[in-house]
C-alpha cells in the first residue's frame, strides 16, 4: 500500500500505547491493540493489520485501507498486503454510528476493564470481539446509551478489551489515560 498522511500519527500514537502497555503482546506472544484513522470525510479508513501489536512501528505495509464492508456477511474489502484487524468491523461499526469521530483505538487494560465493566457502555458478554454481532452491539449501544459523549465502551466478552475513539488519535488516546486516572486515582 502506498504511504498515507495519517500514518506518522498513527505511530506516534503506536509509541504512547506501547509505552502505557495498552498495546504490545501477551503472555502467549500474541499481538493485541489495533487502532484507525478515517480517510477524510471517507467511510474507508486506514487500520493497522493484524497481529501487529508487539512491532515498535508500522510501515505502511502493516497497515491496509479497509474501502467497503458488511457486517451481515462479516465481509469487508481492503487495500494492502497485511491482513487487516480482525477487530475491523468494530471500528466500522463506530464510524458508521458516529461522523464525528476519525480516529478509533482498541487496547487492552484489565484494571481499567475490571473498573469500567457495565459503568460505562458495555457490550454483551455473549458477544465475541471480531464478529458481526460485536458490530450490531455497537450500533445498540450508540442508540441506546450515552457512548457518544462518552467515547469509551468496554466489551465484556473480551477480557481486558476496550475501545475508545475521538476527532483525531491524540484525543482519543487523551479518553483513555483520563478513564485510567479517574478509576485509580491512587497511581
Ligand atoms: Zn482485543
Amino acid at each position: 500500500m502506498a504511504p498515507f498522511d495519517a500514518l506518522a500519527e498513527l505511530n506516534a500514537c503506536r509509541q504512547k500505547l506501547l509505552e502505557q502497555r495498552l498495546m504490545g503482546v501477551d503472555a502467549n506472544g500474541v499481538g493485541f491493540g489495533n487502532l484507525s484513522v478515517r480517510d477524510g470525510s471517507m467511510r474507508s479508513f486506514y487500520i493497522t493489520g493484524s497481529a501487529t501489536g508487539g512491532l515498535p512501528e508500522l510501515t505502511p505495509t502493516d497497515c491496509v485501507r479497509v474501502m467497503a464492508y458488511d457486517f451481515a456477511r462479516n465481509w469487508l474489502r481492503y487495500e494492502g498486503a497485511a491482513m487487516p484487524s480482525s477487530e475491523s468491523l468494530t471500528h466500522a461499526a463506530i464510524y458508521e454510528s458516529d461522523s464525528s469521530t476519525s480516529a478509533v483505538i482498541h487496547c487492552h487494560d484489565s484494571g481499567l476493564w475490571a473498573t469500567l465493566l457495565d459503568r460505562t457502555p458495555t457490550t454483551s458478554k455473549s458477544v465475541a470481539y471480531g464478529t458481526p454481532e460485536m458490530a450490531y452491539e455497537i450500533t445498540r449501544l450508540f442508540k441506546g446509551t450515552d457512548l457518544r459523549s462518552r467515547k469509551i465502551l468496554e466489551m465484556a466478552g473480551h477480557e481486558g478489551g476496550i475501545a475508545a475513539f475521538g476527532k483525531n488519535l491524540e484525543d482519543t488516546f487523551d479518553v483513555v489515560m483520563r478513564e485510567r486516572r479517574e478509576s485509580s486515582p491512587c497511581i
